[in-house]
Parts: C-alpha cells; sequence; structure tokens
C-alpha cells in the first residue's frame, strides 16, 4: 500500500462573486526538485502586494500568496551544492524566489530584482502562507547567525523593510539633507520614516492620516504634515526654502505623485514604491523635469545583501517594526487591515 503524502496547513486564495477570501487547507506538503530546499515556516508577513495580487489588480497569480516568510531547511534536494545551506538554517524568503542570472538585468550588479524571468513568491512560485515551502537553492537567503531577532521581526523587512531601505539607499541624497516620507502612516511608509532616520536623513513625514502623528514624530520623524493641507509651503518652510531633497512614495496614490513634484528640491529624486491601483496611469510636463534637473526614479525591492543590511538596522535596534500578529484563519480579515496604520500583520504557521 502506498505511504500517505505528509500533509500541511496552507491558505488557499478564493475567488468568488468579485471577491476573495482564503480558505485554510490540508494539502500536501511540496516535494522538492534536486536544486531546490524544503523550508519549515514559522512566520509570513502580510504585504500591499499580496492584496493587489489576490485583488487580481496585477495580474495573474499562485493559489498560495505571502513573501515575507521566515522559516528553517527541513531537506535539501540531492543536486543542492551543500556550501549553500545545511538543514536547520534559518532563511528568509522574499519576494524574489530565484533569478534566472543570465538575463540582461541580472548581469547588472544588483539588477536581479528586475530579473525577466520574474520567479516571484506568490505570483509564479506559491508563496509563504503555509506550514512548508519549497524554493530553489540558488537565490536562497540564508539569515546570518549574528543576526538574532525574533522571526516575526525578520519577516515584515523580507519585503516591507527592504523597500523602504532599498527606496532609501537609491535616494542620492546624504546624511543631515532632508528626505520625506509619503505616505509615512503606511507599514512601509512607518518603516521608511525609521530606516530615514537610522541612515541619517532628517525626515519630512506626510500622510492624509493625521492620527499618525505622534507616531511619525516618535519614529524619527522630524516634522509631520498632513498631505490635505498646503504642503508646499509648509515643506518649504521646514527645510528653510529648498525643499526635500528626496521624496519617497510609498502611498499608491495619484495624488502623493503630484505632491511629490511639490515639495521636492531642485536636483532632488523622487523615488516610486506605491502602486497605484491598475490601470491608473499619472502624467508629467517634460518641463517638472527639464526645469528643475529632478529625476524620478522606480524601486523595486532590494537584493539578498540589501535584506541582510536592512535587517542589521533592526539587529542594532534603530529599526523596530511594529506586528500584528495573527494565524492562517485569520488571514482574509487581516488582509483586509494591510496599509492600515503603522502595523505590519504576520500570520504565525507553526
Ligand atoms: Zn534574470
Ligand atoms: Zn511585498
Amino acid at each position: 500500500m502506498e505511504s500517505q503524502k505528509p500533509l500541511h496547513r496552507a491558505a488557499i486564495l478564493i475567488r468568488e462573486n468579485g471577491g476573495y477570501h482564503f480558505d485554510v487547507q490540508q494539502i500536501p506538503v511540496p516535494e522538492i526538485q534536486p536544486l531546490e530546499v524544503l523550508i519549515s515556516l514559522s512566520v509570513s508577513g502580510v504585504c500591499g502586494t499580496d492584496v493587489s495580487l489576490a485583488a487580481g489588480h496585477v495580474g495573474p497569480c499562485c493559489d498560495i500568496l505571502g513573501h515575507e516568510g521566515v522559516g528553517k531547511i527541513e531537506k535539501i534536494g540531492s543536486g543542492v551544492d551543500p556550501s549553500i545551506a545545511k538543514i536547520g538554517d534559518r532563511v528568509g524568503v522574499g519576494w524574489i524566489q530565484d533569478v534566472c542570472g543570465q538575463c540582461s538585468c541580472c548581469r547588472i550588479p544588483g539588477g536581479e530584482t528586475r530579473c525577466v524571468e520574474e520567479l516571484y513568491s506568490g505570483r509564479k512560485r506559491n508563496g509563504t502562507f503555509a506550514e512548508y515551502c519549497s524554493v530553489p537553492a540558488r537565490y536562497l537567503m540564508v539569515i546570518p547567525e549574528d543576526i538574532t531577532i525574533a522571526d516575526e521581526l525578520v519577516a515584515p523587512i523580507l519585503c516591507g523593510g527592504v523597500t523602504a531601505y532599498k527606496a532609501l539607499k537609491v535616494c542620492e541624497a546624504v546624511r543631515g539633507e532632508w528626505v520625506a516620507i509619503l505616505g509615512a502612516g503606511g507599514g512601509v511608509g512607518a518603516l521608511a520614516v525609521q530606516y530615514a532616520r537610522a541612515m541619517g536623513y532628517r525626515v519630512l513625514a506626510i500622510d492624509v492620516n493625521i492620527d499618525m502623528r505622534d507616531e511619525c514624530l516618535a519614529l524619527g520623524a522630524e516634522v509631520f504634515l498632513n498631505a490635505q493641507d498646503d504642503i508646499s509651503s509648509a515643506v518649504q518652510k521646514a527645510t528653510g526654502g529648498l525643499g526635500a531633497k528626496a521624496v519617497i512614495v510609498t502611498a499608491g496614490a495619484k495624488v502623493a505623485y503630484q505632491s511629490a513634484f511639490k515639495i521636492v528640491a531642485y536636483f532632488g529624486v523622487i523615488v516610486c514604491v506605491g502602486i497605484p491601483p491598475l490601470p491608473e496611469s499619472i502624467s508629467f510636463h517634460p518641463l517638472d523635469f527639464i526645469g528643475t534637473g529632478v529625476k524620478l526614479v522606480g524601486s523595486l525591492t532590494g537584493t539578498r545583501a540589501d535584506t541582510i543590511e536592512a535587517l542589521r538596522l533592526v539587529q542594532k535596534g534603530v529599526v523596530t517594526p511594529k506586528v500584528q500578529m495573527t494565524s492562517l484563519e485569520d488571514l482574509s480579515d487581516a488582509i483586509q487591515m494591510v496599509g492600515k496604520p503603522g502595523i505590519k500583520y504576520v500570520v504565525r504557521l507553526q
């Protein structure tokens, strides 16, 4: 008689009646290919992109979403180079599960976040809203042993945190200059405030939710502005007439991008992170750039090295994600709360 395959619990995305929810089901533990590893997951963060994927706003996706998973290696494929990892190593599973290593993006240092093969968690490969997941070994992110922070603090950094950190890394401001965070009250925004402060920038926090004022100031912002006020003159005043050297747009609203142009300094950089719902687009006039020297750049998550750097700032105690624990059974409710004030939801898996 055939031996029964081991099962695990997974939150399966169900779309019906124009909406979606997650159904917790017992399904077979993934069988790994020779070049993969099996990870026993302890937690997974819930990210805004999970919401976009579940709602069908960004194209097709897998049945199992989630891309902020933390766990331990339980099994290693027969063809995996033993120097990559060993059983029991703590690993993070972020947005990027694998990269091809061959395409024009992969050949640029740090360019693999835009690998044309797009082997993203929940998009082309099942994600981390489950007790187990399998990932290719060649892009495995083993968390160094000197990073000892709890799994639930690691999880939010694997996408939200590294996204905020990388956006600040590419923003071209130097220590002591003003950096504005648009959408500072959201999950990524609150992390961006902390990272910006930790990186030595002076932080202007801007959000429509004025209830987040005290929290943003406590997290390290020097100034909080209500996004619905005349932020142009308020930013001019706060920055001595210069404007913000960089503006990180974490809010996915058209108006946030329009505001960014009103507050950015000459030769400043606007970094796009927030995604407005498709197919909403934003238009600019070439003079917005020609007349000012302003640059508009997109930032997409970070590499494994960026993620480890971002985790080290949590380890150091200068960035602390605010997390709310939830369960697979409560995921359908928790996902509705994503993006609401400053909290990252983290699912306890085992
Ligand atoms: Zn590639
Ligand atoms: Zn994400």
